[in-house]
């Protein structure tokens, strides 16, 4: 089988799945039963890291969309418009005494 894994991971690397399809997952090998967290989805599978099989199932999606694509450093930057427009003003103290 290792090779029929290859050729998916083979496929799997010349189609990135777009960013607002990338989600971040837990997977479990049905082969060698290993837990892997923060794997990246893939609608053709998700390969284990310990055995190379792509048996494996999703026991947990911990992120989807482009929070997923930037838990994997795939590009896209970071879009953090903060505008803090503090309010302004104060009164002018004119304690001119005369
Ligand atoms: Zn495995």
């Amino acid at each position: 089988m290792a090779a029929a894994w290859e050729a998916r991971a083979r496929d799997i690397a010349e189609h990135p799945m777009p960013a607002d399809l990338q989600r971040v997952v837990d997977i479990m090998c049905n082969d060698c039963e290993t837990k892997s967290p923060n794997r990246n989805w893939h609608f053709l599978g998700i390969q284990c890291p310990s055995c190379n099989s792509f048996n494996t199932v999703v026991e947990n999606v911990v992120s989807s969309g482009p929070n997923a694509a930037a838990i994997n450093g795939g590009g896209g930057g970071d879009n953090n418009n903060n505008n803090n427009n503090g309010g302004g003003g104060g009164g002018l103290a004119n304690g001119g005494t005369r």
